[in-house]
Formats: structure tokens, C-alpha cells, sequence
């Protein structure tokens, strides 16, 4: 698949990218070239922030002549790569994004009448949803997202979407939480309700006796949708109608599925309560090709923060795949990431040493009075901790566990000089604050997954690398918050003393660009 060499001096918008794509970035071309090269059906990319992770993606899409579907993990990732390159691919989503034009009302597509025996004529031509299924099945380059790709490749009618020889994996290292949540699926008193049987009582033991139970349930269950279309129906009615029925499709779904599998040692009840029971895969690996990467001949991964070990938890085979780090084309001084002894903040901090910890804070925000700043706190107890002790709370901005956008959109509001500071546990990834929205973040705790969660304590007893992988994730995108460009800068401390061994015992996990940034200094820095 090599490209002649007479490519290697045009512009990307000479070679089939959107015009306003007039050069290359650093690295940019090396990373088209690599990927088209590779051997290997797993290629992957980590490419820093800035990289141009998209263009090589679509770059890629058209140079190989594959069939392309680019996948993201957020319907805001979606739309940016749709304005970016809206002239070369197709975008499609789940049912909810459309509205169902036969019965209008802001019903969406989800709701129509046609899941109930409505024989809608527009199904055929001009409704919104399967127009754009069937234009993004005639495209050569695809855009969605992970769930919607998921359901469609698994839809028991066949792949809507066509077969793509390229799959593109944004943000890839993801994938593995991706997979798991398409995966994951709960019982609900609602769902027995709908196929006429119990909710078993008292409850099965454990995985094996929820299978059990499944498997006696299924010959005793009700399933007939509940309603069926008839022309009276109109608003609510005809909803509630489409909802009840689609009830008893999923609730059947479920318990079949829940039936059906067959290792048990590989799942575990993540979540239960008196009215619900949540079943998730440990590991999603061994699924991955079936329910993600089934019929690509090609897979790409690519995001800034990919490395070996998050590709083997997306299940890539160790001998199939093609790994290559980028540098990052910002410069060291504008992502620098200091770490300043202070205290460790772990369980057994004393009261002394948090108000150490609330006094280090202080001392640095002090010391930048006219900068904003973001505090990565970790837990909701550790923001009140702060908020609650520092002197410096005037300029603070905390929130509850619902209320993240309204206190982001809150510290956005304020002018550079202000000196607004958010104060999260939460905001370690997805948001970016450009330019003078931020200049100072301060990660106050390593970011520990909560070890009482089933979830991380079964995935920590089976793989002691995993927890120092997550925690590596999130410290590094905790840290990119706020260089969100070339010219960008931010001033990054940590002052969490549990930083440095974990550092000197588990940088490896760390990709080489971050590894650059970091510097130790026993006092805090000047202001930039
Ligand atoms: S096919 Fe018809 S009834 Fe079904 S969602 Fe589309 S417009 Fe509505």
C-alpha cells in the first residue's frame, strides 16, 4: 500500500482532504504512511493532543480505498469530526437523535409507530433516521459512535451499515470501557413485569444462580408486544404504546441473554438493589472480535493517551498488532508537569497533614492571584475538604454530582484575571479549557479507583497492573486540561507525595511525551 514518493511533497487537501486542510503537522504524514504500511490487521497510534489525530484517520480512509467507519466515543466528538470533514463522510446515530416526521411532535424515531405494526410509507423514502441509514450505507467513510456501531454490527437483522473494511478507533483507549458497557445489562422488576414472570425471591447466589434462573424462566415468560399500531392512537398514548411494547422486546433480550452465558468466572453482579440487577463481562477481551472488530480487515486505534496495555484489554491479539508513539508538537515548557513534595494523600492522612495539604494549595493559588486554575480532587469529600479550610475559597467554585456543567459553565463566565478556581473530582477528561480559561491545574490526588467497587476490586485481583494503568490514564488527562494547543500553555503541579513511587515504579505505563514533561522541585515555581 506504499505511496509513491511524490506524495510525500503535497498538502493533504491535494491528496482527497476537505480544501481548508492546505499542510501536514509534524509527525502528521509519518503516522498516514505508517499506518498504510502496516502488516499487521491492529494498527496503533498514540498521537498527543494537537497531533491531528483525524486527518490521519481520513487520510488513511482515503488513501487505502478502504471502507471507513470512524468511530467516537462521544456525540460531541462526533459532531466535530462531522464540521471537519462533513464534505468527505456520512453521520449516523442512534434512533433518539431523529425525529419521526409521521408523527412529529418532537417524537423520535425511537418512539415511532413503525416498531409497533405501523407499515409507514416513508420508512421506503423521507424518514430521517433510514434515509441516513441507507446513505451511510452507500458511503465510503462512515462517522458514529461506539454504541450505535455495536448495536448495528449485533442487530439480529443484519448489518444495517454494510461491511467496512476499516474500522477507526478515536479516543482508543476507551475501547475497552466501550465494549464493557455495550455488554453490561440489568434485570428490572419492570422487565419481569413485562414478561409476566417474578422477580425470584429470594435471590439466586451469585452469577451461576442467576443464569439458573434464567434458564427456568424462559419457557414460563410472556412475550407478545403489548400493543399493536391502530389509528386512533395519537401523542402519549400512541409513546407509551411504542415504549411497552420495545419493554417486552428488551426485557426478552435480556433474559435470554442472561441465560446464554456460558463463563461465568468472567462476570459479576457490578450493581443490585431491591428493583434491579446489573451483570457486566471482568474482562470484555475476549468478546471484542465478535461483538467490535467482526468483518474490519483493518483496525485502527489512535488517541494520545493509547498504549500495549490498554490495546490488550481491548482484546487486539499480541501478535497482530503495530504499535508506534508520536512526539508531541507543543513544546515541554508549555506542558510542563512539576511535582512538589507536600503530603501523601492517602487513607491514613492525618488532620495535620491535610491541612498541610489545604495550605500548599493556598500557597499556590496565592502566588497566582489573577490566574484561573482547575483542582482535581478526586473524591466529592476531598473538594468539601478544601473548600471548607482554605483561605482562598472566595475564589472558588465546587458543585455536587449533578451540577458539572452548570459549575463549568459558571467558571468559564469569569474573566481571565478573576482567579476563578473549579475545584472537581470529575473533570479530569472531556472538557478543555483553552487559552486564559485556565493557566493553572493542580492535581491534589492521584486519581486511586475506589477499591470497594466490584468492579475494580475483581479487575485488581486478576491483573495487578491494572489499577496503575487506570490511575496513569487519568493522571495524564487530568494534566491536559488546559495546553490545548501549540501555543497554548498551562502551569501543571502535583502535590500528592503517593506521585513519585508510583511514578518511578509505573512511568513505564506513561506514553514517552508525557514522560518528557515531568520534573520534581521542592519549591513551588515562579509564575510562567
Ligand atoms: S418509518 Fe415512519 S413511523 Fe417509523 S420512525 Fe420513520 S417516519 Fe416514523
Amino acid at each position: 500500500m506504499s505511496i509513491s514518493a511524490v506524495a510525500l511533497s503535497l498538502p493533504p487537501n491535494a491528496l482527497g482532504a476537505p480544501s481548508h486542510y492546505t499542510s501536514w503537522y509534524p509527525h502528521q504524514w509519518k503516522a498516514v504512511q505508517d499506518a498504510l504500511d502496516a502488516p499487521t490487521r491492529f494498527v496503533g497510534q498514540c498521537v498527543p493532543t494537537g497531533g491531528g489525530k483525524s486527518l490521519i484517520a481520513i487520510m488513511m480512509a482515503t488513501l487505502s480505498g478502504m471502507r471507513t467507519c470512524y468511530l467516537t466515543s462521544t456525540k460531541a466528538l462526533q459532531d466535530q469530526v462531522l464540521r471537519d470533514f462533513h464534505i468527505t463522510l456520512t453521520d449516523v446515530r442512534g434512533q433518539q437523535n431523529y425525529e419521526c416526521l409521521n408523527v412529529g411532535d418532537r417524537v423520535s424515531v425511537a418512539d415511532g409507530p413503525c416498531h409497533i405494526g405501523y407499515k409507514c410509507p416513508m420508512k421506503g423514502g423521507g424518514c430521517l433516521y433510514y434515509d441516513q441509514v441507507k446513505a451511510a450505507a452507500r458511503s465510503k467513510v462512515v462517522v458514529t459512535n461506539y454504541a450505535y456501531y455495536m448495536t448495528q454490527l449485533n442487530n439480529e437483522q443484519g448489518a444495517a451499515l454494510g461491511k467496512f473494511d476499516l474500522i477507526v478507533c478515536d479516543e482508543g483507549h476507551l475501547v475497552v470501557d466501550e465494549i464493557t458497557s455495550f455488554m453490561q445489562f440489568a434485570i428490572t422488576r419492570q422487565d419481569c413485569r413485562a414478561l409476566e414472570i417474578e422477580m425470584p425471591n429470594p435471590r439466586p447466589v451469585g452469577v451461576d444462580g442467576w443464569i439458573k434462573w434464567a434458564s427456568e424462566v424462559m419457557g414460563k415468560m410472556t412475550v407478545h408486544p403489548v400493543s399493536q399500531y391502530n389509528e386512533q392512537m395519537t401523542g402519549t398514548d400512541l409513546k407509551s404504546a411504542v415504549r411497552r411494547s420495545n419493554e417486552v422486546v428488551q426485557a426478552d433480550r435480556k433474559i435470554k441473554k442472561l441465560s446464554s452465558i456460558l463463563d461465568a468466572t468472567n462476570w459479576i453482579i457490578c450493581q443490585s438493589d431491591a428493583d434491579r440487577i446489573e451483570f457486566s463481562p471482568i474482562w470484555p477481551a475476549k468478546y471484542a472480535e465478535r461483538v467490535m472488530y467482526r468483518g474490519a480487515d483493518k483496525v485502527m486505534m489512535m488517541s494520545a493517551t493509547l498504549t500495549r496495555k490498554a490495546m490488550f484489554l481491548a482484546g487486539v491479539p499480541t501478535d497482530n498488532y503495530t504499535f508506534t508513539e508520536y512526539p508531541s508538537t507543543y513544546p515541554i515548557a508549555n506542558r510542563r508537569v512539576t511535582y512538589i513534595p507536600t503530603v501523601a494523600m492517602n487513607r491514613r492522612a492525618s488532620d495535620y497533614n491535610i491541612s498541610e495539604w489545604v495550605h500548599r494549595i493556598d500557597q499556590i493559588l496565592r502566588s497566582r492571584p489573577n490566574r484561573k486554575a482547575i483542582i482535581h480532587t478526586t473524591s466529592y469529600q476531598r473538594m468539601r475538604t478544601l473548600f471548607e479550610a482554605s483561605t482562598e475559597r472566595h475564589r472558588m467554585i465546587q458543585h455536587g454530582s449533578g451540577q458539572t456543567s452548570q459549575a463549568i459553565n459558571m467558571f468559564r463566565s469569569y474573566p481571565p484575571s478573576s482567579g476563578a478556581v473549579l475545584v472537581s473530582p470529575v473533570v479530569h477528561s472531556g472538557y478543555d479549557f483553552k487559552g486564559d480559561e485556565c493557566r493553572v491545574v493542580i492535581i491534589g490526588k492521584l486519581p486511586f479507583p475506589d477499591s470497594r467497587d466490584p468492579m475494580v476490586k475483581s479487575r485488581s485481583d486478576r491483573d495487578k497492573e491494572w489499577i496503575p494503568h487506570q490511575v496513569m490514564q487519568t493522571l495524564i488527562q487530568s494534566a491536559g486540561r488546559a495546553t490545548r494547543s501549540g501555543d497554548d500553555w498551562s502551569e501543571i503541579m502535583v502535590i500528592d507525595d503517593d506521585f513519585w513511587w508510583f511514578w518511578w515504579k509505573y512511568k513505564y505505563l506513561a506514553p514517552g511525551w508525557f514522560v518528557d514533561s515531568v520534573q520534581k522541585s521542592n519549591t513551588i515555581p515562579e509564575p510562567r
